[in-house]
Parts: C-alpha cells; sequence; structure tokens
C-alpha cells in the first residue's frame, strides 16, 4: 500500500503534515513517499509536474496532495504555473470520475448561507464525470464564417460522451450509493440534448444491475434549484463535467465550509488522488492558522475508496465529528463560544480522538 504524498504550495505542507499524523497513527503498514508538484516544483526543477513526481505518482496506490499555485507564479507562462502540474497528474492517472462529498456537520449549521434547518445534517455525494463532455469535444475553436449572411466569429464546442465512458461513471455512482443510503440521481438536460439522453438511457440500462439502489434523473436546472430549495433530498448525484463543475461548487458551498470539504478523483483501477477543495490559501500560509480537516477526511476518502477499508475511514470520520462537538475550531469556522485553535492543535484533536 504505497501513498505518494505531495503537499504542494502555500498551506499545503501545513495541512498535509496533519494528515500524515493520522494516516500513520493508523499504523497500518502504508510505505509513503513525499515528490514535488506545483510551485515548489516549479522553483526546485523548472517544471511543475517533474519527472521524479510522475515516477512516485504511476508508482503509488493512492496520491494525496495538499495545493497548488499562489501569487508568485502566476507572471509565468501558462505552461509552466502549478495548475499544470494538477490537469498533468489528472491526465497521467486517467483520473475520470471526480467525488465530492458535501458534509455539513450539524455544529457548524451556522456557517452556510442557507437556513440552519435547510442544511444541518446534510451528507450529499456528486460524481462528476472529469476527462469526457463538452470541455474535451472535438471539433472546438473560434473560426470567422458566414452566418445567415453575415461575415462573423462564431465559437464553437461539441458536447460529446460515448456510452463506455458514461457507463464507467454510472457504475461508480451505484457502487458508491451502496456504500451510502442507495440512492442515485443522475441529472441530465435530455430535453434539448441528445448527448445526455444518451446519458439518461445508459443510467436506465446500469440501473437493473444495481436492483438495490433506486435511480432517479433530474434535469440540470430543477437540480440547480433543488440544491439550494432542498439539499437533504439528495444522497448521490452523478453528471457529466460541465453540469457536474457547476452542481458540485453550488453544493460544495450550502456548507459555507471551504476548510472542511474532502475530494476524490479516481480512475478505473481504483487509483485515486485525494485532495481538499480548497486551494493553498496565500493569504494566510505558514501562519499555522488553516483548517486541516479537508485533508484529514481527504485520507478518509482514500482509505474507503482505495484501500477498501471502510471501518478505518469511518473512524476517521467519526474523529472529525467528536473534535467537532467538543468545541475545537480553526479560524475559518470559529464561532464564538467554541475554542479556537492553530493548524497543529487541531490536528493533536484528531488524534487524541482517534
Ligand atoms: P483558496 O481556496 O486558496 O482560498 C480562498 C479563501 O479560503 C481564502 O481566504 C483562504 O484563506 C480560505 N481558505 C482556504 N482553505 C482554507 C483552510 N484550509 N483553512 C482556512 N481557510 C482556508 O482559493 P483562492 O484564494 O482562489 O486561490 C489561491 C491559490 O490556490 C491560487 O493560486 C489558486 O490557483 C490555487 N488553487 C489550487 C487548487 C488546488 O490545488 N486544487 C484549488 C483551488 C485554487
Amino acid at each position: 500500500m504505497k501513498i505518494c504524498v505531495l503537499p504542494g504550495d502555500g498551506i499545503g505542507p501545513e495541512i498535509t503534515a496533519q494528515a500524515v499524523r493520522v494516516l500513520k497513527a493508523l499504523d497500518l503498514k502504508f510505505e509513503m513517499e513525499e515528490a514535488l508538484l506545483g510551485g515548489c516544483a516549479v522553483d526546485a526543477t523548472g517544471s511543475p509536474f517533474p519527472e521524479a513526481t510522475q515516477k512516485a505518482a504511476l508508482d503509488a496506490d493512492a496520491v494525496l496532495l495538499g495545493a497548488v499555485g499562489g501569487p508568485k507564479w502566476d507572471v509565468l507562462p501558462r505552461e509552466q504555473r502549478p495548475e499544470r502540474g494538477l490537469l498533468g497528474i489528472r491526465k497521467l492517472l486517467g483520473l475520470f470520475a471526480n467525488l465530492r462529498p458535501a458534509v455539513l456537520y450539524p455544529e457548524l449549521a451556522n456557517a452556510s448561507t442557507l437556513k440552519p434547518e435547510v442544511v444541518s445534517g446534510l451528507d450529499i455525494l456528486i460524481l462528476r464525470e472529469l476527462t469526457g463532455d463538452i470541455y474535451f469535444g472535438q471539433p472546438r475553436g473560434i473560426e470567422t464564417r458566414e452566418v445567415e449572411g453575415v461575415q462573423q466569429r462564431v465559437g464553437v464546442n461539441t458536447m460529446i460522451y460515448s456510452e463506455n465512458e458514461i457507463r464507467r461513471i454510472g457504475r461508480m455512482a451505484f457502487e458508491a450509493a451502496r456504500k451510502r443510503s442507495r440512492k442515485v440521481c443522475s441529472v441530465d438536460k435530455m430535453n434539448v440534448l441528445e448527448t445526455t439522453q444518451l446519458w439518461r438511457d445508459v443510467m436506465n440500462e446500469l440501473a437493473p444491475e444495481y436492483p438495490d439502489v433506486e435511480l432517479t434523473h433530474m434535469l440540470v436546472d430543477n437540480a440547480a434549484m433543488q440544491l439550494v430549495r432542498a439539499p437533504k433530498q439528495f444522497d448521490v448525484m452523478v453528471t457529466g463535467n460541465m453540469f457536474g463543475d457547476i452542481l458540485s461548487d453550488e453544493a460544495s458551498m450550502l456548507t459555507g465550509s471551504i476548510g472542511m470539504l474532502p475530494s476524490a478523483s479516481l480512475n478505473e483501477t481504483g487509483k485515486g488522488l485525494y485532495e481538499p477543495c480548497h486551494g493553498s490559501a496565500p493569504d494566510i500560509a505558514g501562519k499555522g492558522v488553516a483548517n486541516p480537516l479537508a485533508t484529514i477526511l481527504s485520507v478518509a476518502m482514500m482509505l474507503r475508496y482505495t484501500f477498501g477499508m471502510e471501518a478505518e475511514a469511518q473512524r476517521i470520520e467519526s474523529s472529525v465529528k467528536k473534535v467537532l462537538a467538543q468545541g475545537f475550531r480553526t479560524g475559518d469556522i470559529y464561532e464564538p463560544g467554541t475554542k479556537k485553535v492553530g493548524t497543529a492543535e487541531m490536528g493533536d484533536s484528531v488524534l487524541a480522538a482517534l
């Protein structure tokens, strides 16, 4: 069981250090190898995704990433920027499924901009397809041609999905639902887009293989509305790259606490990249105040999805719940009456709870 650890930039090293402590405390005999990705890799080697890191990522069963990027590197040409390292590793590992839970612990219900009763206890999982759809379809571009008798610029993108691409993310959604409340809501726009009619057809064809999971369908415009109206009706939502991009951000902000949200990106063999949803937070980097819980919860996802260790994953998640119930809060989730702690103290509390 090999884990490649990529602390990255900004608060990345601070938060991954706490997640690694949690992994070590489980005493599960993981082999861990640290490597450079992002701005730190640019500084050391000139490349955001150096060969040594590519090798380490390929050798490992799972990758734990802090975050990459920062203003220091924003002046570089696009191909040398830290974010290119992120795209590079996703491509190299063939990560086609992005899993983003949006969980709002009752203790943090006031962090949301929605009424506490609408979001308290929220626990949904969004699966976004990552490698297809209108973001990658050909033809694409901006060209000049005659439209309605006028020469003008025309922008073109192509929405395209093959049935195999839909089937593999569909299966992952059904499998994930089996580990939760056994409900999948597939989101499409089949009333207008043929690509997503195919999406709906393939999901329906898969459903008989999972008789223990309830499949429903929703049009994306309604799904966007329902997510803010009554988000607790959902368990697993599965959708394509573009709709997933938008809905997963919408869902994550329901919780109001970006420092709490983990994510997983998986390939066909179950190998995964696990990282918090937030970025490198340059404004608080090096101050020891960042919230490490999203990264610690990403480790729980790693144990669940790559290593099949459900009990250990739940141990970490219960420890996080316990720490919140005990009143420990980093600055981003602090409320008067709770105990303000720094990054390392939050790590200490999770270890104590474990
Ligand atoms: P950000 O998520 O880094 O920060 C947004 C705000 O949330 C900041 O005020 C920050 O202090 C706060 N925040 C984020 N994580 C926190 C945590 N764990 N604890 C406490 N507060 C936290 O987003 P941004 O400011 O838009 O981006 C900063 C840099 O991060 C950019 O260079 C961007 O490209 C990069 N980024 C990287 C990733 C990634 O590595 N996957 C994702 C998003 C952004």
